[in-house]
């Protein structure tokens, strides 16, 4: 199936209607407030909210992604502060969603203790957080899936914690070369098990997809 070009989600059939759009604009619009940051898993605080995390290799433009989600232009500097990067951040999104900033993966100077130590956090957060509606995936749309995704495709395949792929930085590639990206992930998630179908196409610098993914957050958060 070809994508649709004026759709961010793929296969377009996914998309949201005008009601969800709505719903995902009033939750983003909101109140967002830095609830903790943890270092170890000690640090993470207890189940409360719905939670979505947002994963993805370092520069993956993560931070950018969820300034424009929720229209702020400091939310993720929390993150990017030396020396908190490589924590987990939480932020309460007005009391109905908890926005989980996991710390950014695969560093090229990153010492191996450094990278065994994100890789037991992770699977520490991973295993067992009843809250966790759904972890976003973030891909850099020129570069696709690499092999330094696999082993967090791999924990939460293993830990049955649904991941969506969210593409990024999609104002770097021509129409064609999206719909080109976009069949190959898809094709690529055949074989896991806790891949959601609808993968999202984003620009943060442009702010295409963004209300789309917005709305479909609003979809895991609670309606009280
Ligand atoms: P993080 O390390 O994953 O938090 O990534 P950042 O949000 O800091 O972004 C990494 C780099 O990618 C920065 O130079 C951003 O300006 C750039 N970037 C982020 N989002 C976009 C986008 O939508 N389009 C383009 N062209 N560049 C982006």
């Amino acid at each position: 199936m070809a994508a649709d070009a004026a759709s961010t989600v793929y296969p377009p059939e996914q998309a949201r209607n005008a009601e969800a759009l709505e719903a995902g604009r009033v939750l983003f619009a909101g109140p967002c407030d830095f609830v903790a940051g943890a270092t170890t898993a000690d640090a993470i605080p207890p189940d409360s909210l719905p939670e979505v995390a947002f994963a993805g290799r370092s520069n993956v433009g993560k931070s950018s992604l969820l300034n424009a989600l929720t229209g702020r232009t400091t939310l993720a500097r929390v993150s990017n502060t030396p020396g908190r990067t490589r924590q987990l951040n939480f932020f309460s999104l007005g009391g109905k969603l908890m926005l989980v900033d996991l710390p950014g993966y695969g560093y090229a100077e990153a010492p191996k203790h450094e990278i065994a130590r994100w890789s037991e956090l992770m699977r520490l957060y991973l295993k067992g957080r009843a809250s966790l509606r759904r972890t976003l995936l973030l891909v850099d749309a020129r570069l696709g899936l690499k092999p330094i995704d696999d082993p967090l495709m791999a924990m939460l395949d293993q830990s049955a914690v649904s991941f969506q792929l969210v593409l990024t930085k999609t104002d770097k590639l021509s129409a064609k070369g999206l719909a080109q990206r976009l069949e190959t992930l898809a094709t690529a998630l055949n074989g896991h098990v806790a891949a959601h179908p609808a993968i999202h196409a984003t620009s943060a610098q442009a702010g295409t997809g963004i209300a789309e993914l917005r709305a479909e957050l609003a979809t895991l958060a609670t309606a009280a």
